[in-house]
Protein backbone atom coordinates (compact mmCIF):
# COMPACT_ATOMS: atom_id res chain seq x y z
CA UNK A 1 0.00 0.00 0.00
CA UNK A 2 1.36 3.59 -0.62
CA UNK A 3 2.30 5.17 2.73
CA UNK A 4 2.33 9.22 2.52
CA UNK A 5 3.84 11.06 5.13
CA UNK A 6 4.34 15.09 5.90
CA UNK A 7 7.25 15.69 7.69
CA UNK A 8 7.35 19.16 9.83
CA UNK A 9 11.03 19.72 9.66
CA UNK A 10 14.26 18.79 7.17
CA UNK A 11 15.65 16.65 8.87
CA UNK A 12 12.73 14.29 9.20
CA UNK A 13 11.58 14.64 5.70
CA UNK A 14 15.24 13.46 5.15
CA UNK A 15 15.02 10.85 7.54
CA UNK A 16 12.06 9.44 5.72
CA UNK A 17 13.49 9.75 2.22
CA UNK A 18 16.52 7.97 3.10
CA UNK A 19 15.55 5.10 5.45
CA UNK A 20 12.43 4.60 3.00
CA UNK A 21 13.00 -0.25 2.33
CA UNK A 22 11.09 1.53 -1.60
CA UNK A 23 10.55 3.95 -3.49
CA UNK A 24 10.16 7.10 -1.81
CA UNK A 25 8.59 10.10 -3.86
CA UNK A 26 8.75 13.81 -2.63
CA UNK A 27 5.43 15.84 -3.49
CA UNK A 28 5.54 19.45 -3.57
CA UNK A 29 2.17 20.59 -6.00
CA UNK A 30 1.48 17.37 -7.31
CA UNK A 31 0.62 18.74 -10.79
CA UNK A 32 3.49 16.16 -12.05
CA UNK A 33 3.10 13.37 -9.36
CA UNK A 34 -0.22 12.95 -9.25
CA UNK A 35 -0.67 12.28 -12.62
CA UNK A 36 1.79 10.04 -12.94
CA UNK A 37 0.52 7.74 -9.97
CA UNK A 38 -3.00 7.80 -11.83
CA UNK A 39 -1.47 6.76 -15.10
CA UNK A 40 0.80 4.14 -13.11
CA UNK A 41 4.29 5.85 -14.61
CA UNK A 42 4.99 6.76 -10.95
CA UNK A 43 4.62 3.76 -8.67
CA UNK A 44 6.57 4.59 -5.25
CA UNK A 45 5.94 3.07 -1.73
CA UNK A 46 6.06 5.99 -0.03
CA UNK A 47 4.94 9.64 -0.56
CA UNK A 48 6.44 12.59 1.16
CA UNK A 49 4.65 15.95 1.39
CA UNK A 50 7.41 18.24 2.05
CA UNK A 51 4.57 21.44 2.06
CA UNK A 52 4.42 21.54 6.15
CA UNK A 53 7.94 22.29 6.31
CA UNK A 54 8.82 26.07 7.60
CA UNK A 55 10.26 28.18 5.00
CA UNK A 56 9.73 25.61 1.71
CA UNK A 57 7.05 27.65 0.61
CA UNK A 58 7.40 31.42 0.84
CA UNK A 59 9.52 34.69 -1.01
CA UNK A 60 12.26 36.54 1.15
CA UNK A 61 14.68 39.31 -0.16
CA UNK A 62 18.13 38.43 1.11
CA UNK A 63 21.52 39.93 0.34
CA UNK A 64 19.66 41.82 -2.25
CA UNK A 65 19.09 38.82 -4.09
CA UNK A 66 15.26 36.37 -3.58
CA UNK A 67 15.38 33.01 -2.00
CA UNK A 68 12.15 31.26 -2.93
CA UNK A 69 10.67 28.30 -1.12
CA UNK A 70 11.20 25.02 -3.03
CA UNK A 71 7.17 24.50 -2.98
CA UNK A 72 6.24 27.87 -3.55
CA UNK A 73 3.67 27.58 -5.82
CA UNK A 74 3.57 29.98 -8.60
CA UNK A 75 0.55 31.79 -8.01
CA UNK A 76 2.83 33.17 -5.13
CA UNK A 77 5.57 33.62 -7.32
CA UNK A 78 3.20 35.80 -9.76
CA UNK A 79 1.47 38.23 -6.97
CA UNK A 80 5.38 39.39 -5.54
CA UNK A 81 5.80 42.24 -7.01
CA UNK A 82 9.63 42.84 -6.26
CA UNK A 83 10.55 39.49 -7.46
CA UNK A 84 8.14 40.56 -10.94
CA UNK A 85 9.98 43.49 -10.88
CA UNK A 86 13.50 42.36 -10.71
CA UNK A 87 12.69 39.18 -12.06
CA UNK A 88 10.39 39.58 -14.74
CA UNK A 89 11.36 36.60 -17.13
CA UNK A 90 11.97 33.90 -14.04
CA UNK A 91 7.89 35.24 -13.04
CA UNK A 92 6.82 34.62 -16.81
CA UNK A 93 8.14 31.61 -17.17
CA UNK A 94 6.61 30.43 -13.54
CA UNK A 95 3.33 31.21 -14.52
CA UNK A 96 3.07 29.97 -18.20
CA UNK A 97 2.65 27.29 -15.85
CA UNK A 98 -0.69 25.41 -16.50
CA UNK A 99 -3.99 26.96 -15.63
CA UNK A 100 -4.84 29.06 -12.37
CA UNK A 101 -6.19 25.66 -10.49
CA UNK A 102 -1.90 24.40 -11.62
CA UNK A 103 -0.57 27.47 -10.74
CA UNK A 104 -2.02 27.26 -7.29
CA UNK A 105 0.08 24.37 -6.72
CA UNK A 106 2.70 23.83 -9.23
CA UNK A 107 6.62 24.59 -7.79
CA UNK A 108 9.43 25.51 -9.18
CA UNK A 109 11.23 22.36 -7.37
CA UNK A 110 8.66 20.20 -8.93
CA UNK A 111 9.12 21.99 -12.39
CA UNK A 112 12.83 21.36 -12.05
CA UNK A 113 13.10 18.05 -10.65
CA UNK A 114 10.47 16.49 -12.95
CA UNK A 115 13.11 17.41 -15.54
CA UNK A 116 10.76 17.59 -18.25
CA UNK A 117 13.20 18.52 -21.32
CA UNK A 118 10.04 21.26 -21.83
CA UNK A 119 9.74 22.35 -18.57
CA UNK A 120 9.05 26.25 -18.47
CA UNK A 121 10.83 28.03 -15.75
CA UNK A 122 13.61 25.91 -16.01
CA UNK A 123 15.37 28.13 -18.83
CA UNK A 124 14.39 31.01 -17.32
CA UNK A 125 15.96 30.26 -14.08
CA UNK A 126 19.46 29.02 -15.49
CA UNK A 127 19.53 32.32 -17.31
CA UNK A 128 19.15 33.75 -13.85
CA UNK A 129 21.92 32.13 -12.52
CA UNK A 130 19.52 31.13 -9.93
CA UNK A 131 20.97 28.31 -7.59
CA UNK A 132 19.36 25.58 -5.57
CA UNK A 133 20.36 24.80 -1.51
CA UNK A 134 19.69 20.88 -1.71
CA UNK A 135 19.53 19.13 1.42
CA UNK A 136 19.84 15.42 2.40
CA UNK A 137 21.95 12.61 4.55
CA UNK A 138 25.10 14.18 4.04
CA UNK A 139 24.29 17.90 4.79
CA UNK A 140 24.02 21.46 2.82
CA UNK A 141 25.49 21.74 -0.45
CA UNK A 142 24.17 25.23 -2.98
CA UNK A 143 24.47 24.05 -6.80
CA UNK A 144 23.85 25.75 -9.93
CA UNK A 145 19.74 24.81 -11.33
CA UNK A 146 21.43 23.52 -14.68
CA UNK A 147 23.30 20.96 -12.43
CA UNK A 148 20.01 19.06 -11.14
CA UNK A 149 18.53 17.84 -14.01
CA UNK A 150 20.92 15.38 -16.30
CA UNK A 151 17.89 13.83 -18.58
CA UNK A 152 14.25 13.35 -19.42
CA UNK A 153 12.98 12.45 -16.18
CA UNK A 154 16.45 11.49 -14.63
CA UNK A 155 17.94 14.06 -11.60
CA UNK A 156 21.84 14.38 -10.08
CA UNK A 157 19.57 14.50 -6.74
CA UNK A 158 21.12 11.15 -4.79
CA UNK A 159 18.77 9.35 -2.40
CA UNK A 160 17.57 11.31 0.55
CA UNK A 161 17.67 14.55 -1.21
CA UNK A 162 15.76 17.04 -1.81
CA UNK A 163 15.81 20.75 -2.88
CA UNK A 164 14.89 23.21 -0.20
CA UNK A 165 14.64 26.59 -1.79
CA UNK A 166 16.41 29.04 -4.30
CA UNK A 167 18.29 31.86 -4.89
CA UNK A 168 18.67 34.16 -7.03
CA UNK A 169 21.41 36.71 -7.19
CA UNK A 170 21.27 40.59 -6.69
CA UNK A 171 20.31 42.63 -9.69
CA UNK A 172 22.62 45.19 -11.08
CA UNK A 173 21.34 48.43 -12.42
CA UNK A 174 19.39 48.28 -16.06
CA UNK A 175 19.35 44.53 -15.86
CA UNK A 176 16.31 42.51 -17.45
CA UNK A 177 15.16 39.35 -18.08
CA UNK A 178 12.85 37.86 -20.31
CA UNK A 179 11.01 33.87 -21.53
CA UNK A 180 9.37 33.10 -24.34
CA UNK A 181 7.81 29.83 -25.56
CA UNK A 182 5.69 28.63 -28.52
CA UNK A 183 2.88 26.15 -28.21
CA UNK A 184 0.59 25.24 -30.75
CA UNK A 185 -2.29 26.17 -28.86
CA UNK A 186 -3.00 29.35 -26.90
CA UNK A 187 -2.10 28.07 -23.24
CA UNK A 188 -2.23 24.71 -21.26
CA UNK A 189 0.18 22.91 -23.41
CA UNK A 190 3.77 22.16 -23.72
CA UNK A 191 6.46 24.15 -25.03
CA UNK A 192 7.76 23.18 -28.74
CA UNK A 193 10.82 25.90 -27.82
CA UNK A 194 11.29 27.92 -24.59
CA UNK A 195 13.81 30.90 -24.70
CA UNK A 196 15.38 32.58 -21.52
CA UNK A 197 16.98 35.80 -22.14
CA UNK A 198 18.80 37.55 -19.04
CA UNK A 199 21.10 40.62 -19.74
CA UNK A 200 22.49 43.82 -18.12
CA UNK A 201 23.34 47.18 -19.81
CA UNK A 202 25.86 49.81 -19.30
CA UNK A 203 25.11 53.31 -18.99
CA UNK A 204 24.73 54.24 -22.41
CA UNK A 205 22.62 50.87 -23.62
CA UNK A 206 24.96 48.72 -24.70
CA UNK A 207 24.54 45.16 -23.38
CA UNK A 208 27.95 44.46 -21.11
CA UNK A 209 26.84 41.01 -19.71
CA UNK A 210 24.14 38.14 -21.11
CA UNK A 211 22.62 34.36 -20.96
CA UNK A 212 20.86 32.77 -23.00
CA UNK A 213 18.73 29.52 -22.53
CA UNK A 214 16.67 27.20 -24.80
CA UNK A 215 14.49 24.43 -23.71
CA UNK A 216 12.68 21.86 -25.30
CA UNK A 217 15.50 21.64 -28.05
CA UNK A 218 17.72 19.17 -26.22
CA UNK A 219 17.25 16.82 -23.53
CA UNK A 220 17.74 18.90 -20.83
CA UNK A 221 17.95 22.84 -20.97
CA UNK A 222 20.81 24.55 -23.17
CA UNK A 223 23.30 27.25 -22.59
CA UNK A 224 23.94 29.31 -25.74
CA UNK A 225 27.24 31.09 -24.83
CA UNK A 226 27.44 31.82 -28.67
CA UNK A 227 23.92 33.41 -28.50
CA UNK A 228 25.31 35.63 -25.36
CA UNK A 229 27.98 36.72 -27.03
CA UNK A 230 26.31 38.05 -29.74
CA UNK A 231 24.70 40.30 -27.60
CA UNK A 232 27.07 41.79 -25.66
CA UNK A 233 28.93 45.04 -26.88
CA UNK A 234 26.06 45.58 -28.80
CA UNK A 235 22.49 47.50 -28.69
CA UNK A 236 20.45 44.48 -29.48
CA UNK A 237 20.54 46.05 -32.98
CA UNK A 238 19.66 43.31 -36.36
CA UNK A 239 23.31 42.36 -36.86
CA UNK A 240 23.62 41.25 -32.80
CA UNK A 241 19.88 40.36 -32.85
CA UNK A 242 20.34 37.96 -36.31
CA UNK A 243 24.27 36.69 -34.89
CA UNK A 244 22.34 35.47 -31.63
CA UNK A 245 19.30 33.80 -33.61
CA UNK A 246 21.92 31.64 -35.64
CA UNK A 247 23.66 31.24 -32.68
CA UNK A 248 20.56 29.32 -30.80
CA UNK A 249 19.71 27.56 -34.26
CA UNK A 250 23.08 25.74 -34.03
CA UNK A 251 22.92 25.07 -30.24
CA UNK A 252 19.45 22.96 -30.66
CA UNK A 253 19.71 19.31 -30.67
CA UNK A 254 15.87 18.95 -30.73
CA UNK A 255 13.79 15.51 -30.93
CA UNK A 256 11.40 14.78 -33.83
CA UNK A 257 8.43 14.12 -33.15
CA UNK A 258 4.35 14.86 -34.25
CA UNK A 259 4.80 18.63 -32.06
CA UNK A 260 7.40 19.75 -34.33
CA UNK A 261 10.11 18.29 -36.64
CA UNK A 262 13.59 18.90 -35.88
CA UNK A 263 13.89 21.51 -38.99
CA UNK A 264 10.74 23.25 -37.28
CA UNK A 265 12.12 23.35 -33.66
CA UNK A 266 15.10 24.47 -34.66
CA UNK A 267 14.16 27.64 -36.63
CA UNK A 268 11.65 28.54 -33.99
CA UNK A 269 14.29 28.48 -31.06
CA UNK A 270 16.30 31.37 -33.00
CA UNK A 271 13.02 33.20 -33.30
CA UNK A 272 12.09 32.97 -29.62
CA UNK A 273 15.40 33.85 -28.84
CA UNK A 274 15.29 37.13 -31.02
CA UNK A 275 12.37 38.25 -29.16
CA UNK A 276 13.26 37.18 -25.92
CA UNK A 277 16.16 39.11 -26.28
CA UNK A 278 14.25 42.20 -27.71
CA UNK A 279 12.04 42.61 -25.01
CA UNK A 280 14.80 41.95 -22.13
CA UNK A 281 16.72 44.30 -23.78
CA UNK A 282 13.67 47.43 -23.31
CA UNK A 283 12.70 45.81 -20.24
CA UNK A 284 16.34 46.60 -18.97
CA UNK A 285 16.45 50.14 -20.80
CA UNK A 286 13.78 51.34 -18.75
CA UNK A 287 15.19 50.29 -15.49
C1 LIG B 1 -2.84 20.58 -16.69
C2 LIG B 1 -1.35 20.72 -16.55
C3 LIG B 1 -0.70 21.70 -17.28
C4 LIG B 1 0.69 21.86 -17.16
N1 LIG B 1 1.30 22.85 -17.89
C5 LIG B 1 2.64 22.99 -17.79
C6 LIG B 1 3.29 24.02 -18.54
O1 LIG B 1 2.68 24.80 -19.27
N2 LIG B 1 4.64 24.13 -18.42
C7 LIG B 1 5.36 23.29 -17.62
O2 LIG B 1 6.59 23.45 -17.55
N3 LIG B 1 4.77 22.32 -16.89
C8 LIG B 1 3.43 22.14 -16.96
N4 LIG B 1 2.81 21.16 -16.23
C9 LIG B 1 3.60 20.30 -15.37
C10 LIG B 1 3.63 20.69 -13.88
O3 LIG B 1 2.53 21.47 -13.51
C11 LIG B 1 4.93 21.45 -13.55
O4 LIG B 1 6.05 20.70 -13.90
C12 LIG B 1 4.99 21.88 -12.07
O5 LIG B 1 5.91 22.92 -11.91
C13 LIG B 1 5.35 20.73 -11.13
O6 LIG B 1 5.43 21.23 -9.82
P1 LIG B 1 4.73 20.46 -8.60
O7 LIG B 1 5.05 21.25 -7.39
O8 LIG B 1 3.30 20.20 -8.88
O9 LIG B 1 5.55 19.09 -8.64
P2 LIG B 1 5.19 17.65 -8.10
O10 LIG B 1 4.19 17.01 -9.00
O11 LIG B 1 4.88 17.69 -6.65
O12 LIG B 1 6.61 16.95 -8.29
C14 LIG B 1 7.16 16.75 -9.58
C15 LIG B 1 8.44 15.93 -9.44
O13 LIG B 1 9.45 16.66 -8.76
C16 LIG B 1 9.82 16.00 -7.54
N5 LIG B 1 9.98 17.09 -6.55
C17 LIG B 1 9.07 18.03 -6.23
N6 LIG B 1 9.59 18.89 -5.34
C18 LIG B 1 10.84 18.49 -5.10
C19 LIG B 1 11.89 18.98 -4.28
N7 LIG B 1 11.73 20.08 -3.50
N8 LIG B 1 13.07 18.34 -4.27
C20 LIG B 1 13.25 17.23 -5.05
N9 LIG B 1 12.30 16.70 -5.83
C21 LIG B 1 11.10 17.34 -5.87
C22 LIG B 1 8.68 15.04 -7.23
O14 LIG B 1 9.11 13.92 -6.48
C23 LIG B 1 8.26 14.64 -8.64
O15 LIG B 1 9.11 13.67 -9.16
C24 LIG B 1 1.42 20.99 -16.31
C25 LIG B 1 0.74 20.00 -15.57
C26 LIG B 1 -0.63 19.88 -15.68
C27 LIG B 1 -1.33 18.82 -14.87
Amino acid sequence: MLGYKAPSTVEEAIGILAGASGVAKILAGGTDLLVQLRSGRAKPDVIVDIKKIEGITGIRQHDGGFVIGAATPGAEIGECKALAQAWPGLVEAANLIGSTQVQGRASLAGNLCNASPAADSVPAMIAARATCVVVGPKGRREVPVESIATGPGRTSLTRGEFILEFHLPKRPPRAADAYLRFIPRTEMDIAVVGAAVNLTLDSVGVCSDACVVLGAVAPTAVFVPEAAGALIGSKCDDKALAALDAAARRACKPIDDKRGTIEYRTKVAGVMARRAAAIAYQRAGER
